[in-house]
């Protein structure tokens, strides 16, 4: 198999995305684009982009599609992703964004566009107890016996819990996703793309199930 692949994780907030997301742009050798990260990395910068996407973030809503496609579109136009491919994690989140993708694409279309399937109960039990290091980005899980200071495993930064992680912007986001990212989910069905993959079990068993689905679409 030769490395590179162009594909899309879609799947509720919660479902693993972010961590199947780097183990297949390690695997496949392809960058991992997450909309979410470059938002929070604009919001540390302080740009303005980074002050409208804060606003945003907190209430738990989605950022403007224009703005999203804008971000996308430059970040697929670079050298890394035009000659390997990408892993696009958090776009497109809206049906809108998955026509504009489908236009950007053209030339290069997406090889796989995978549905990491987990039930909502499932999913806000997760993030609950979801932990993120604020430098690296590593995602810890809260057993609640962990020390006040949490520190970095990877990197020494500082463990927190992100501050769209409480209960109230959870179920709003869920909600959210129920709206506006479920129609996506039939968008990709109707033309036949969509791969849906079990997400519930250990995270090699869903690795193992993703990388499968995307050797058996590239065939
Ligand atoms: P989660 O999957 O937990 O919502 P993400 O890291 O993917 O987290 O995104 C964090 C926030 O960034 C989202 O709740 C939303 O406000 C914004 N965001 C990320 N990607 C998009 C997108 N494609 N369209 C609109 N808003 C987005």
């Amino acid at each position: 198999m030769i490395p590179g692949a162009r594909l899309i994780l879609l799947g509720r907030q919660g479902a693993g995305k972010g961590t199947q997301c780097v183990r297949l742009s390690r695997h496949f050798v392809v960058p991992h684009i997450s909309t979410g990260d470059m938002l929070r990395a604009a919001v540390r910068e302080g740009t303005e982009l980074g002050r409208l996407a804060k606003k945003v973030m907190d209430a738990g809503g989605l950022v403007g599609d224009d703005t999203m496609v804008a971000i996308v579109g430059d970040r697929l136009a670079q050298p890394d992703a035009v000659g390997r491919g990408y892993i696009l994690d958090g776009f497109p989140r809206t049906v809108p964004q998955a026509e504009a993708l489908d236009e950007m694409t053209r030339a290069r279309p997406i090889d796989a566009c995978l549905d990491l399937d987990v039930p909502r109960e499932l999913v806000l039990r997760r993030i609950s107890s979801r932990r993120v290091c604020r430098d690296c980005g590593t995602n810890y899980m809260a057993t609640g016996r962990e020390h006040a200071e949490w520190i970095c495993d990877v990197c020494g930064g500082e463990v927190t819990q992100r501050d769209d992680d409480t209960p109230e912007a959870v179920n709003r986001r869920l909600d959210l996703y129920e709206e506006q990212t479920a129609p996506l989910i039939e968008y990709y069905q109707r033309q036949g793309r969509l791969v849906v993959v079990d997400g519930v079990g250990s995270p090699d068993e869903v690795f193992h199930r993703l990388t499968a689905a995307v050797h058996a679409a590239q065939r």
